[in-house]
């Protein structure tokens, strides 16, 4: 944990807090509907769906595949220092989510769409705990 990390922290709202509770933990926990029997990402206190609010929580695997990336070349924001890598991880229960490919060179040829990544956790305040991926 550092306590001089820079970049934007997330706002945990009452829909996202078992998110990041899970992430506190070194834990993916994902939103899931038992009328659809599906899960779904972003968190939102109703399935999209069916629209049914009678939704629940469960752990991920933390394993997926690199849906899309990109190398990102300039700071976005302060605290970036680039070149990293933003990407969409297809998850293997099925939602995608965004997040930082993380030890991988941030190179072309090094990366590629549908390689296996899994989950790992960057401690970054007292309170947040981040989702990055890495090839797995
Ligand atoms: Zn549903």
């Amino acid at each position: 944990m550092t306590t001089e990390y820079t970049k934007l922290l997330p706002h945990p709202t009452p829909e996202t807090q078992r998110f990041w509770d899970g992430c506190k933990q070194h834990e993916l926990w994902l939103p899931y509907c038992p009328n659809c029997s599906d899960y779904f990402f972003y968190p939102r206190a109703f399935c999209p769906r069916c629209f049914s609010w009678d939704i629940e929580w469960k752990q991920g695997s933390g394993k997926g595949t690199l849906y899309t990336f990109a190398i990102q070349y300039r700071p976005q924001a302060p605290g970036f220092r680039p070149p990293y890598v933003t990407a969409i991880v297809q998850l293997d229960e099925g939602p995608r989510l965004m997040a930082n490919l993380i030890d991988v060179d941030p190179e072309p040829d090094k990366i590629r769409c549908d390689m296996a990544v899994e989950v790992v956790f960057e401690d970054v305040s007292d309170e947040i705990t981040l989702p990055q991926f890495r090839p797995a």
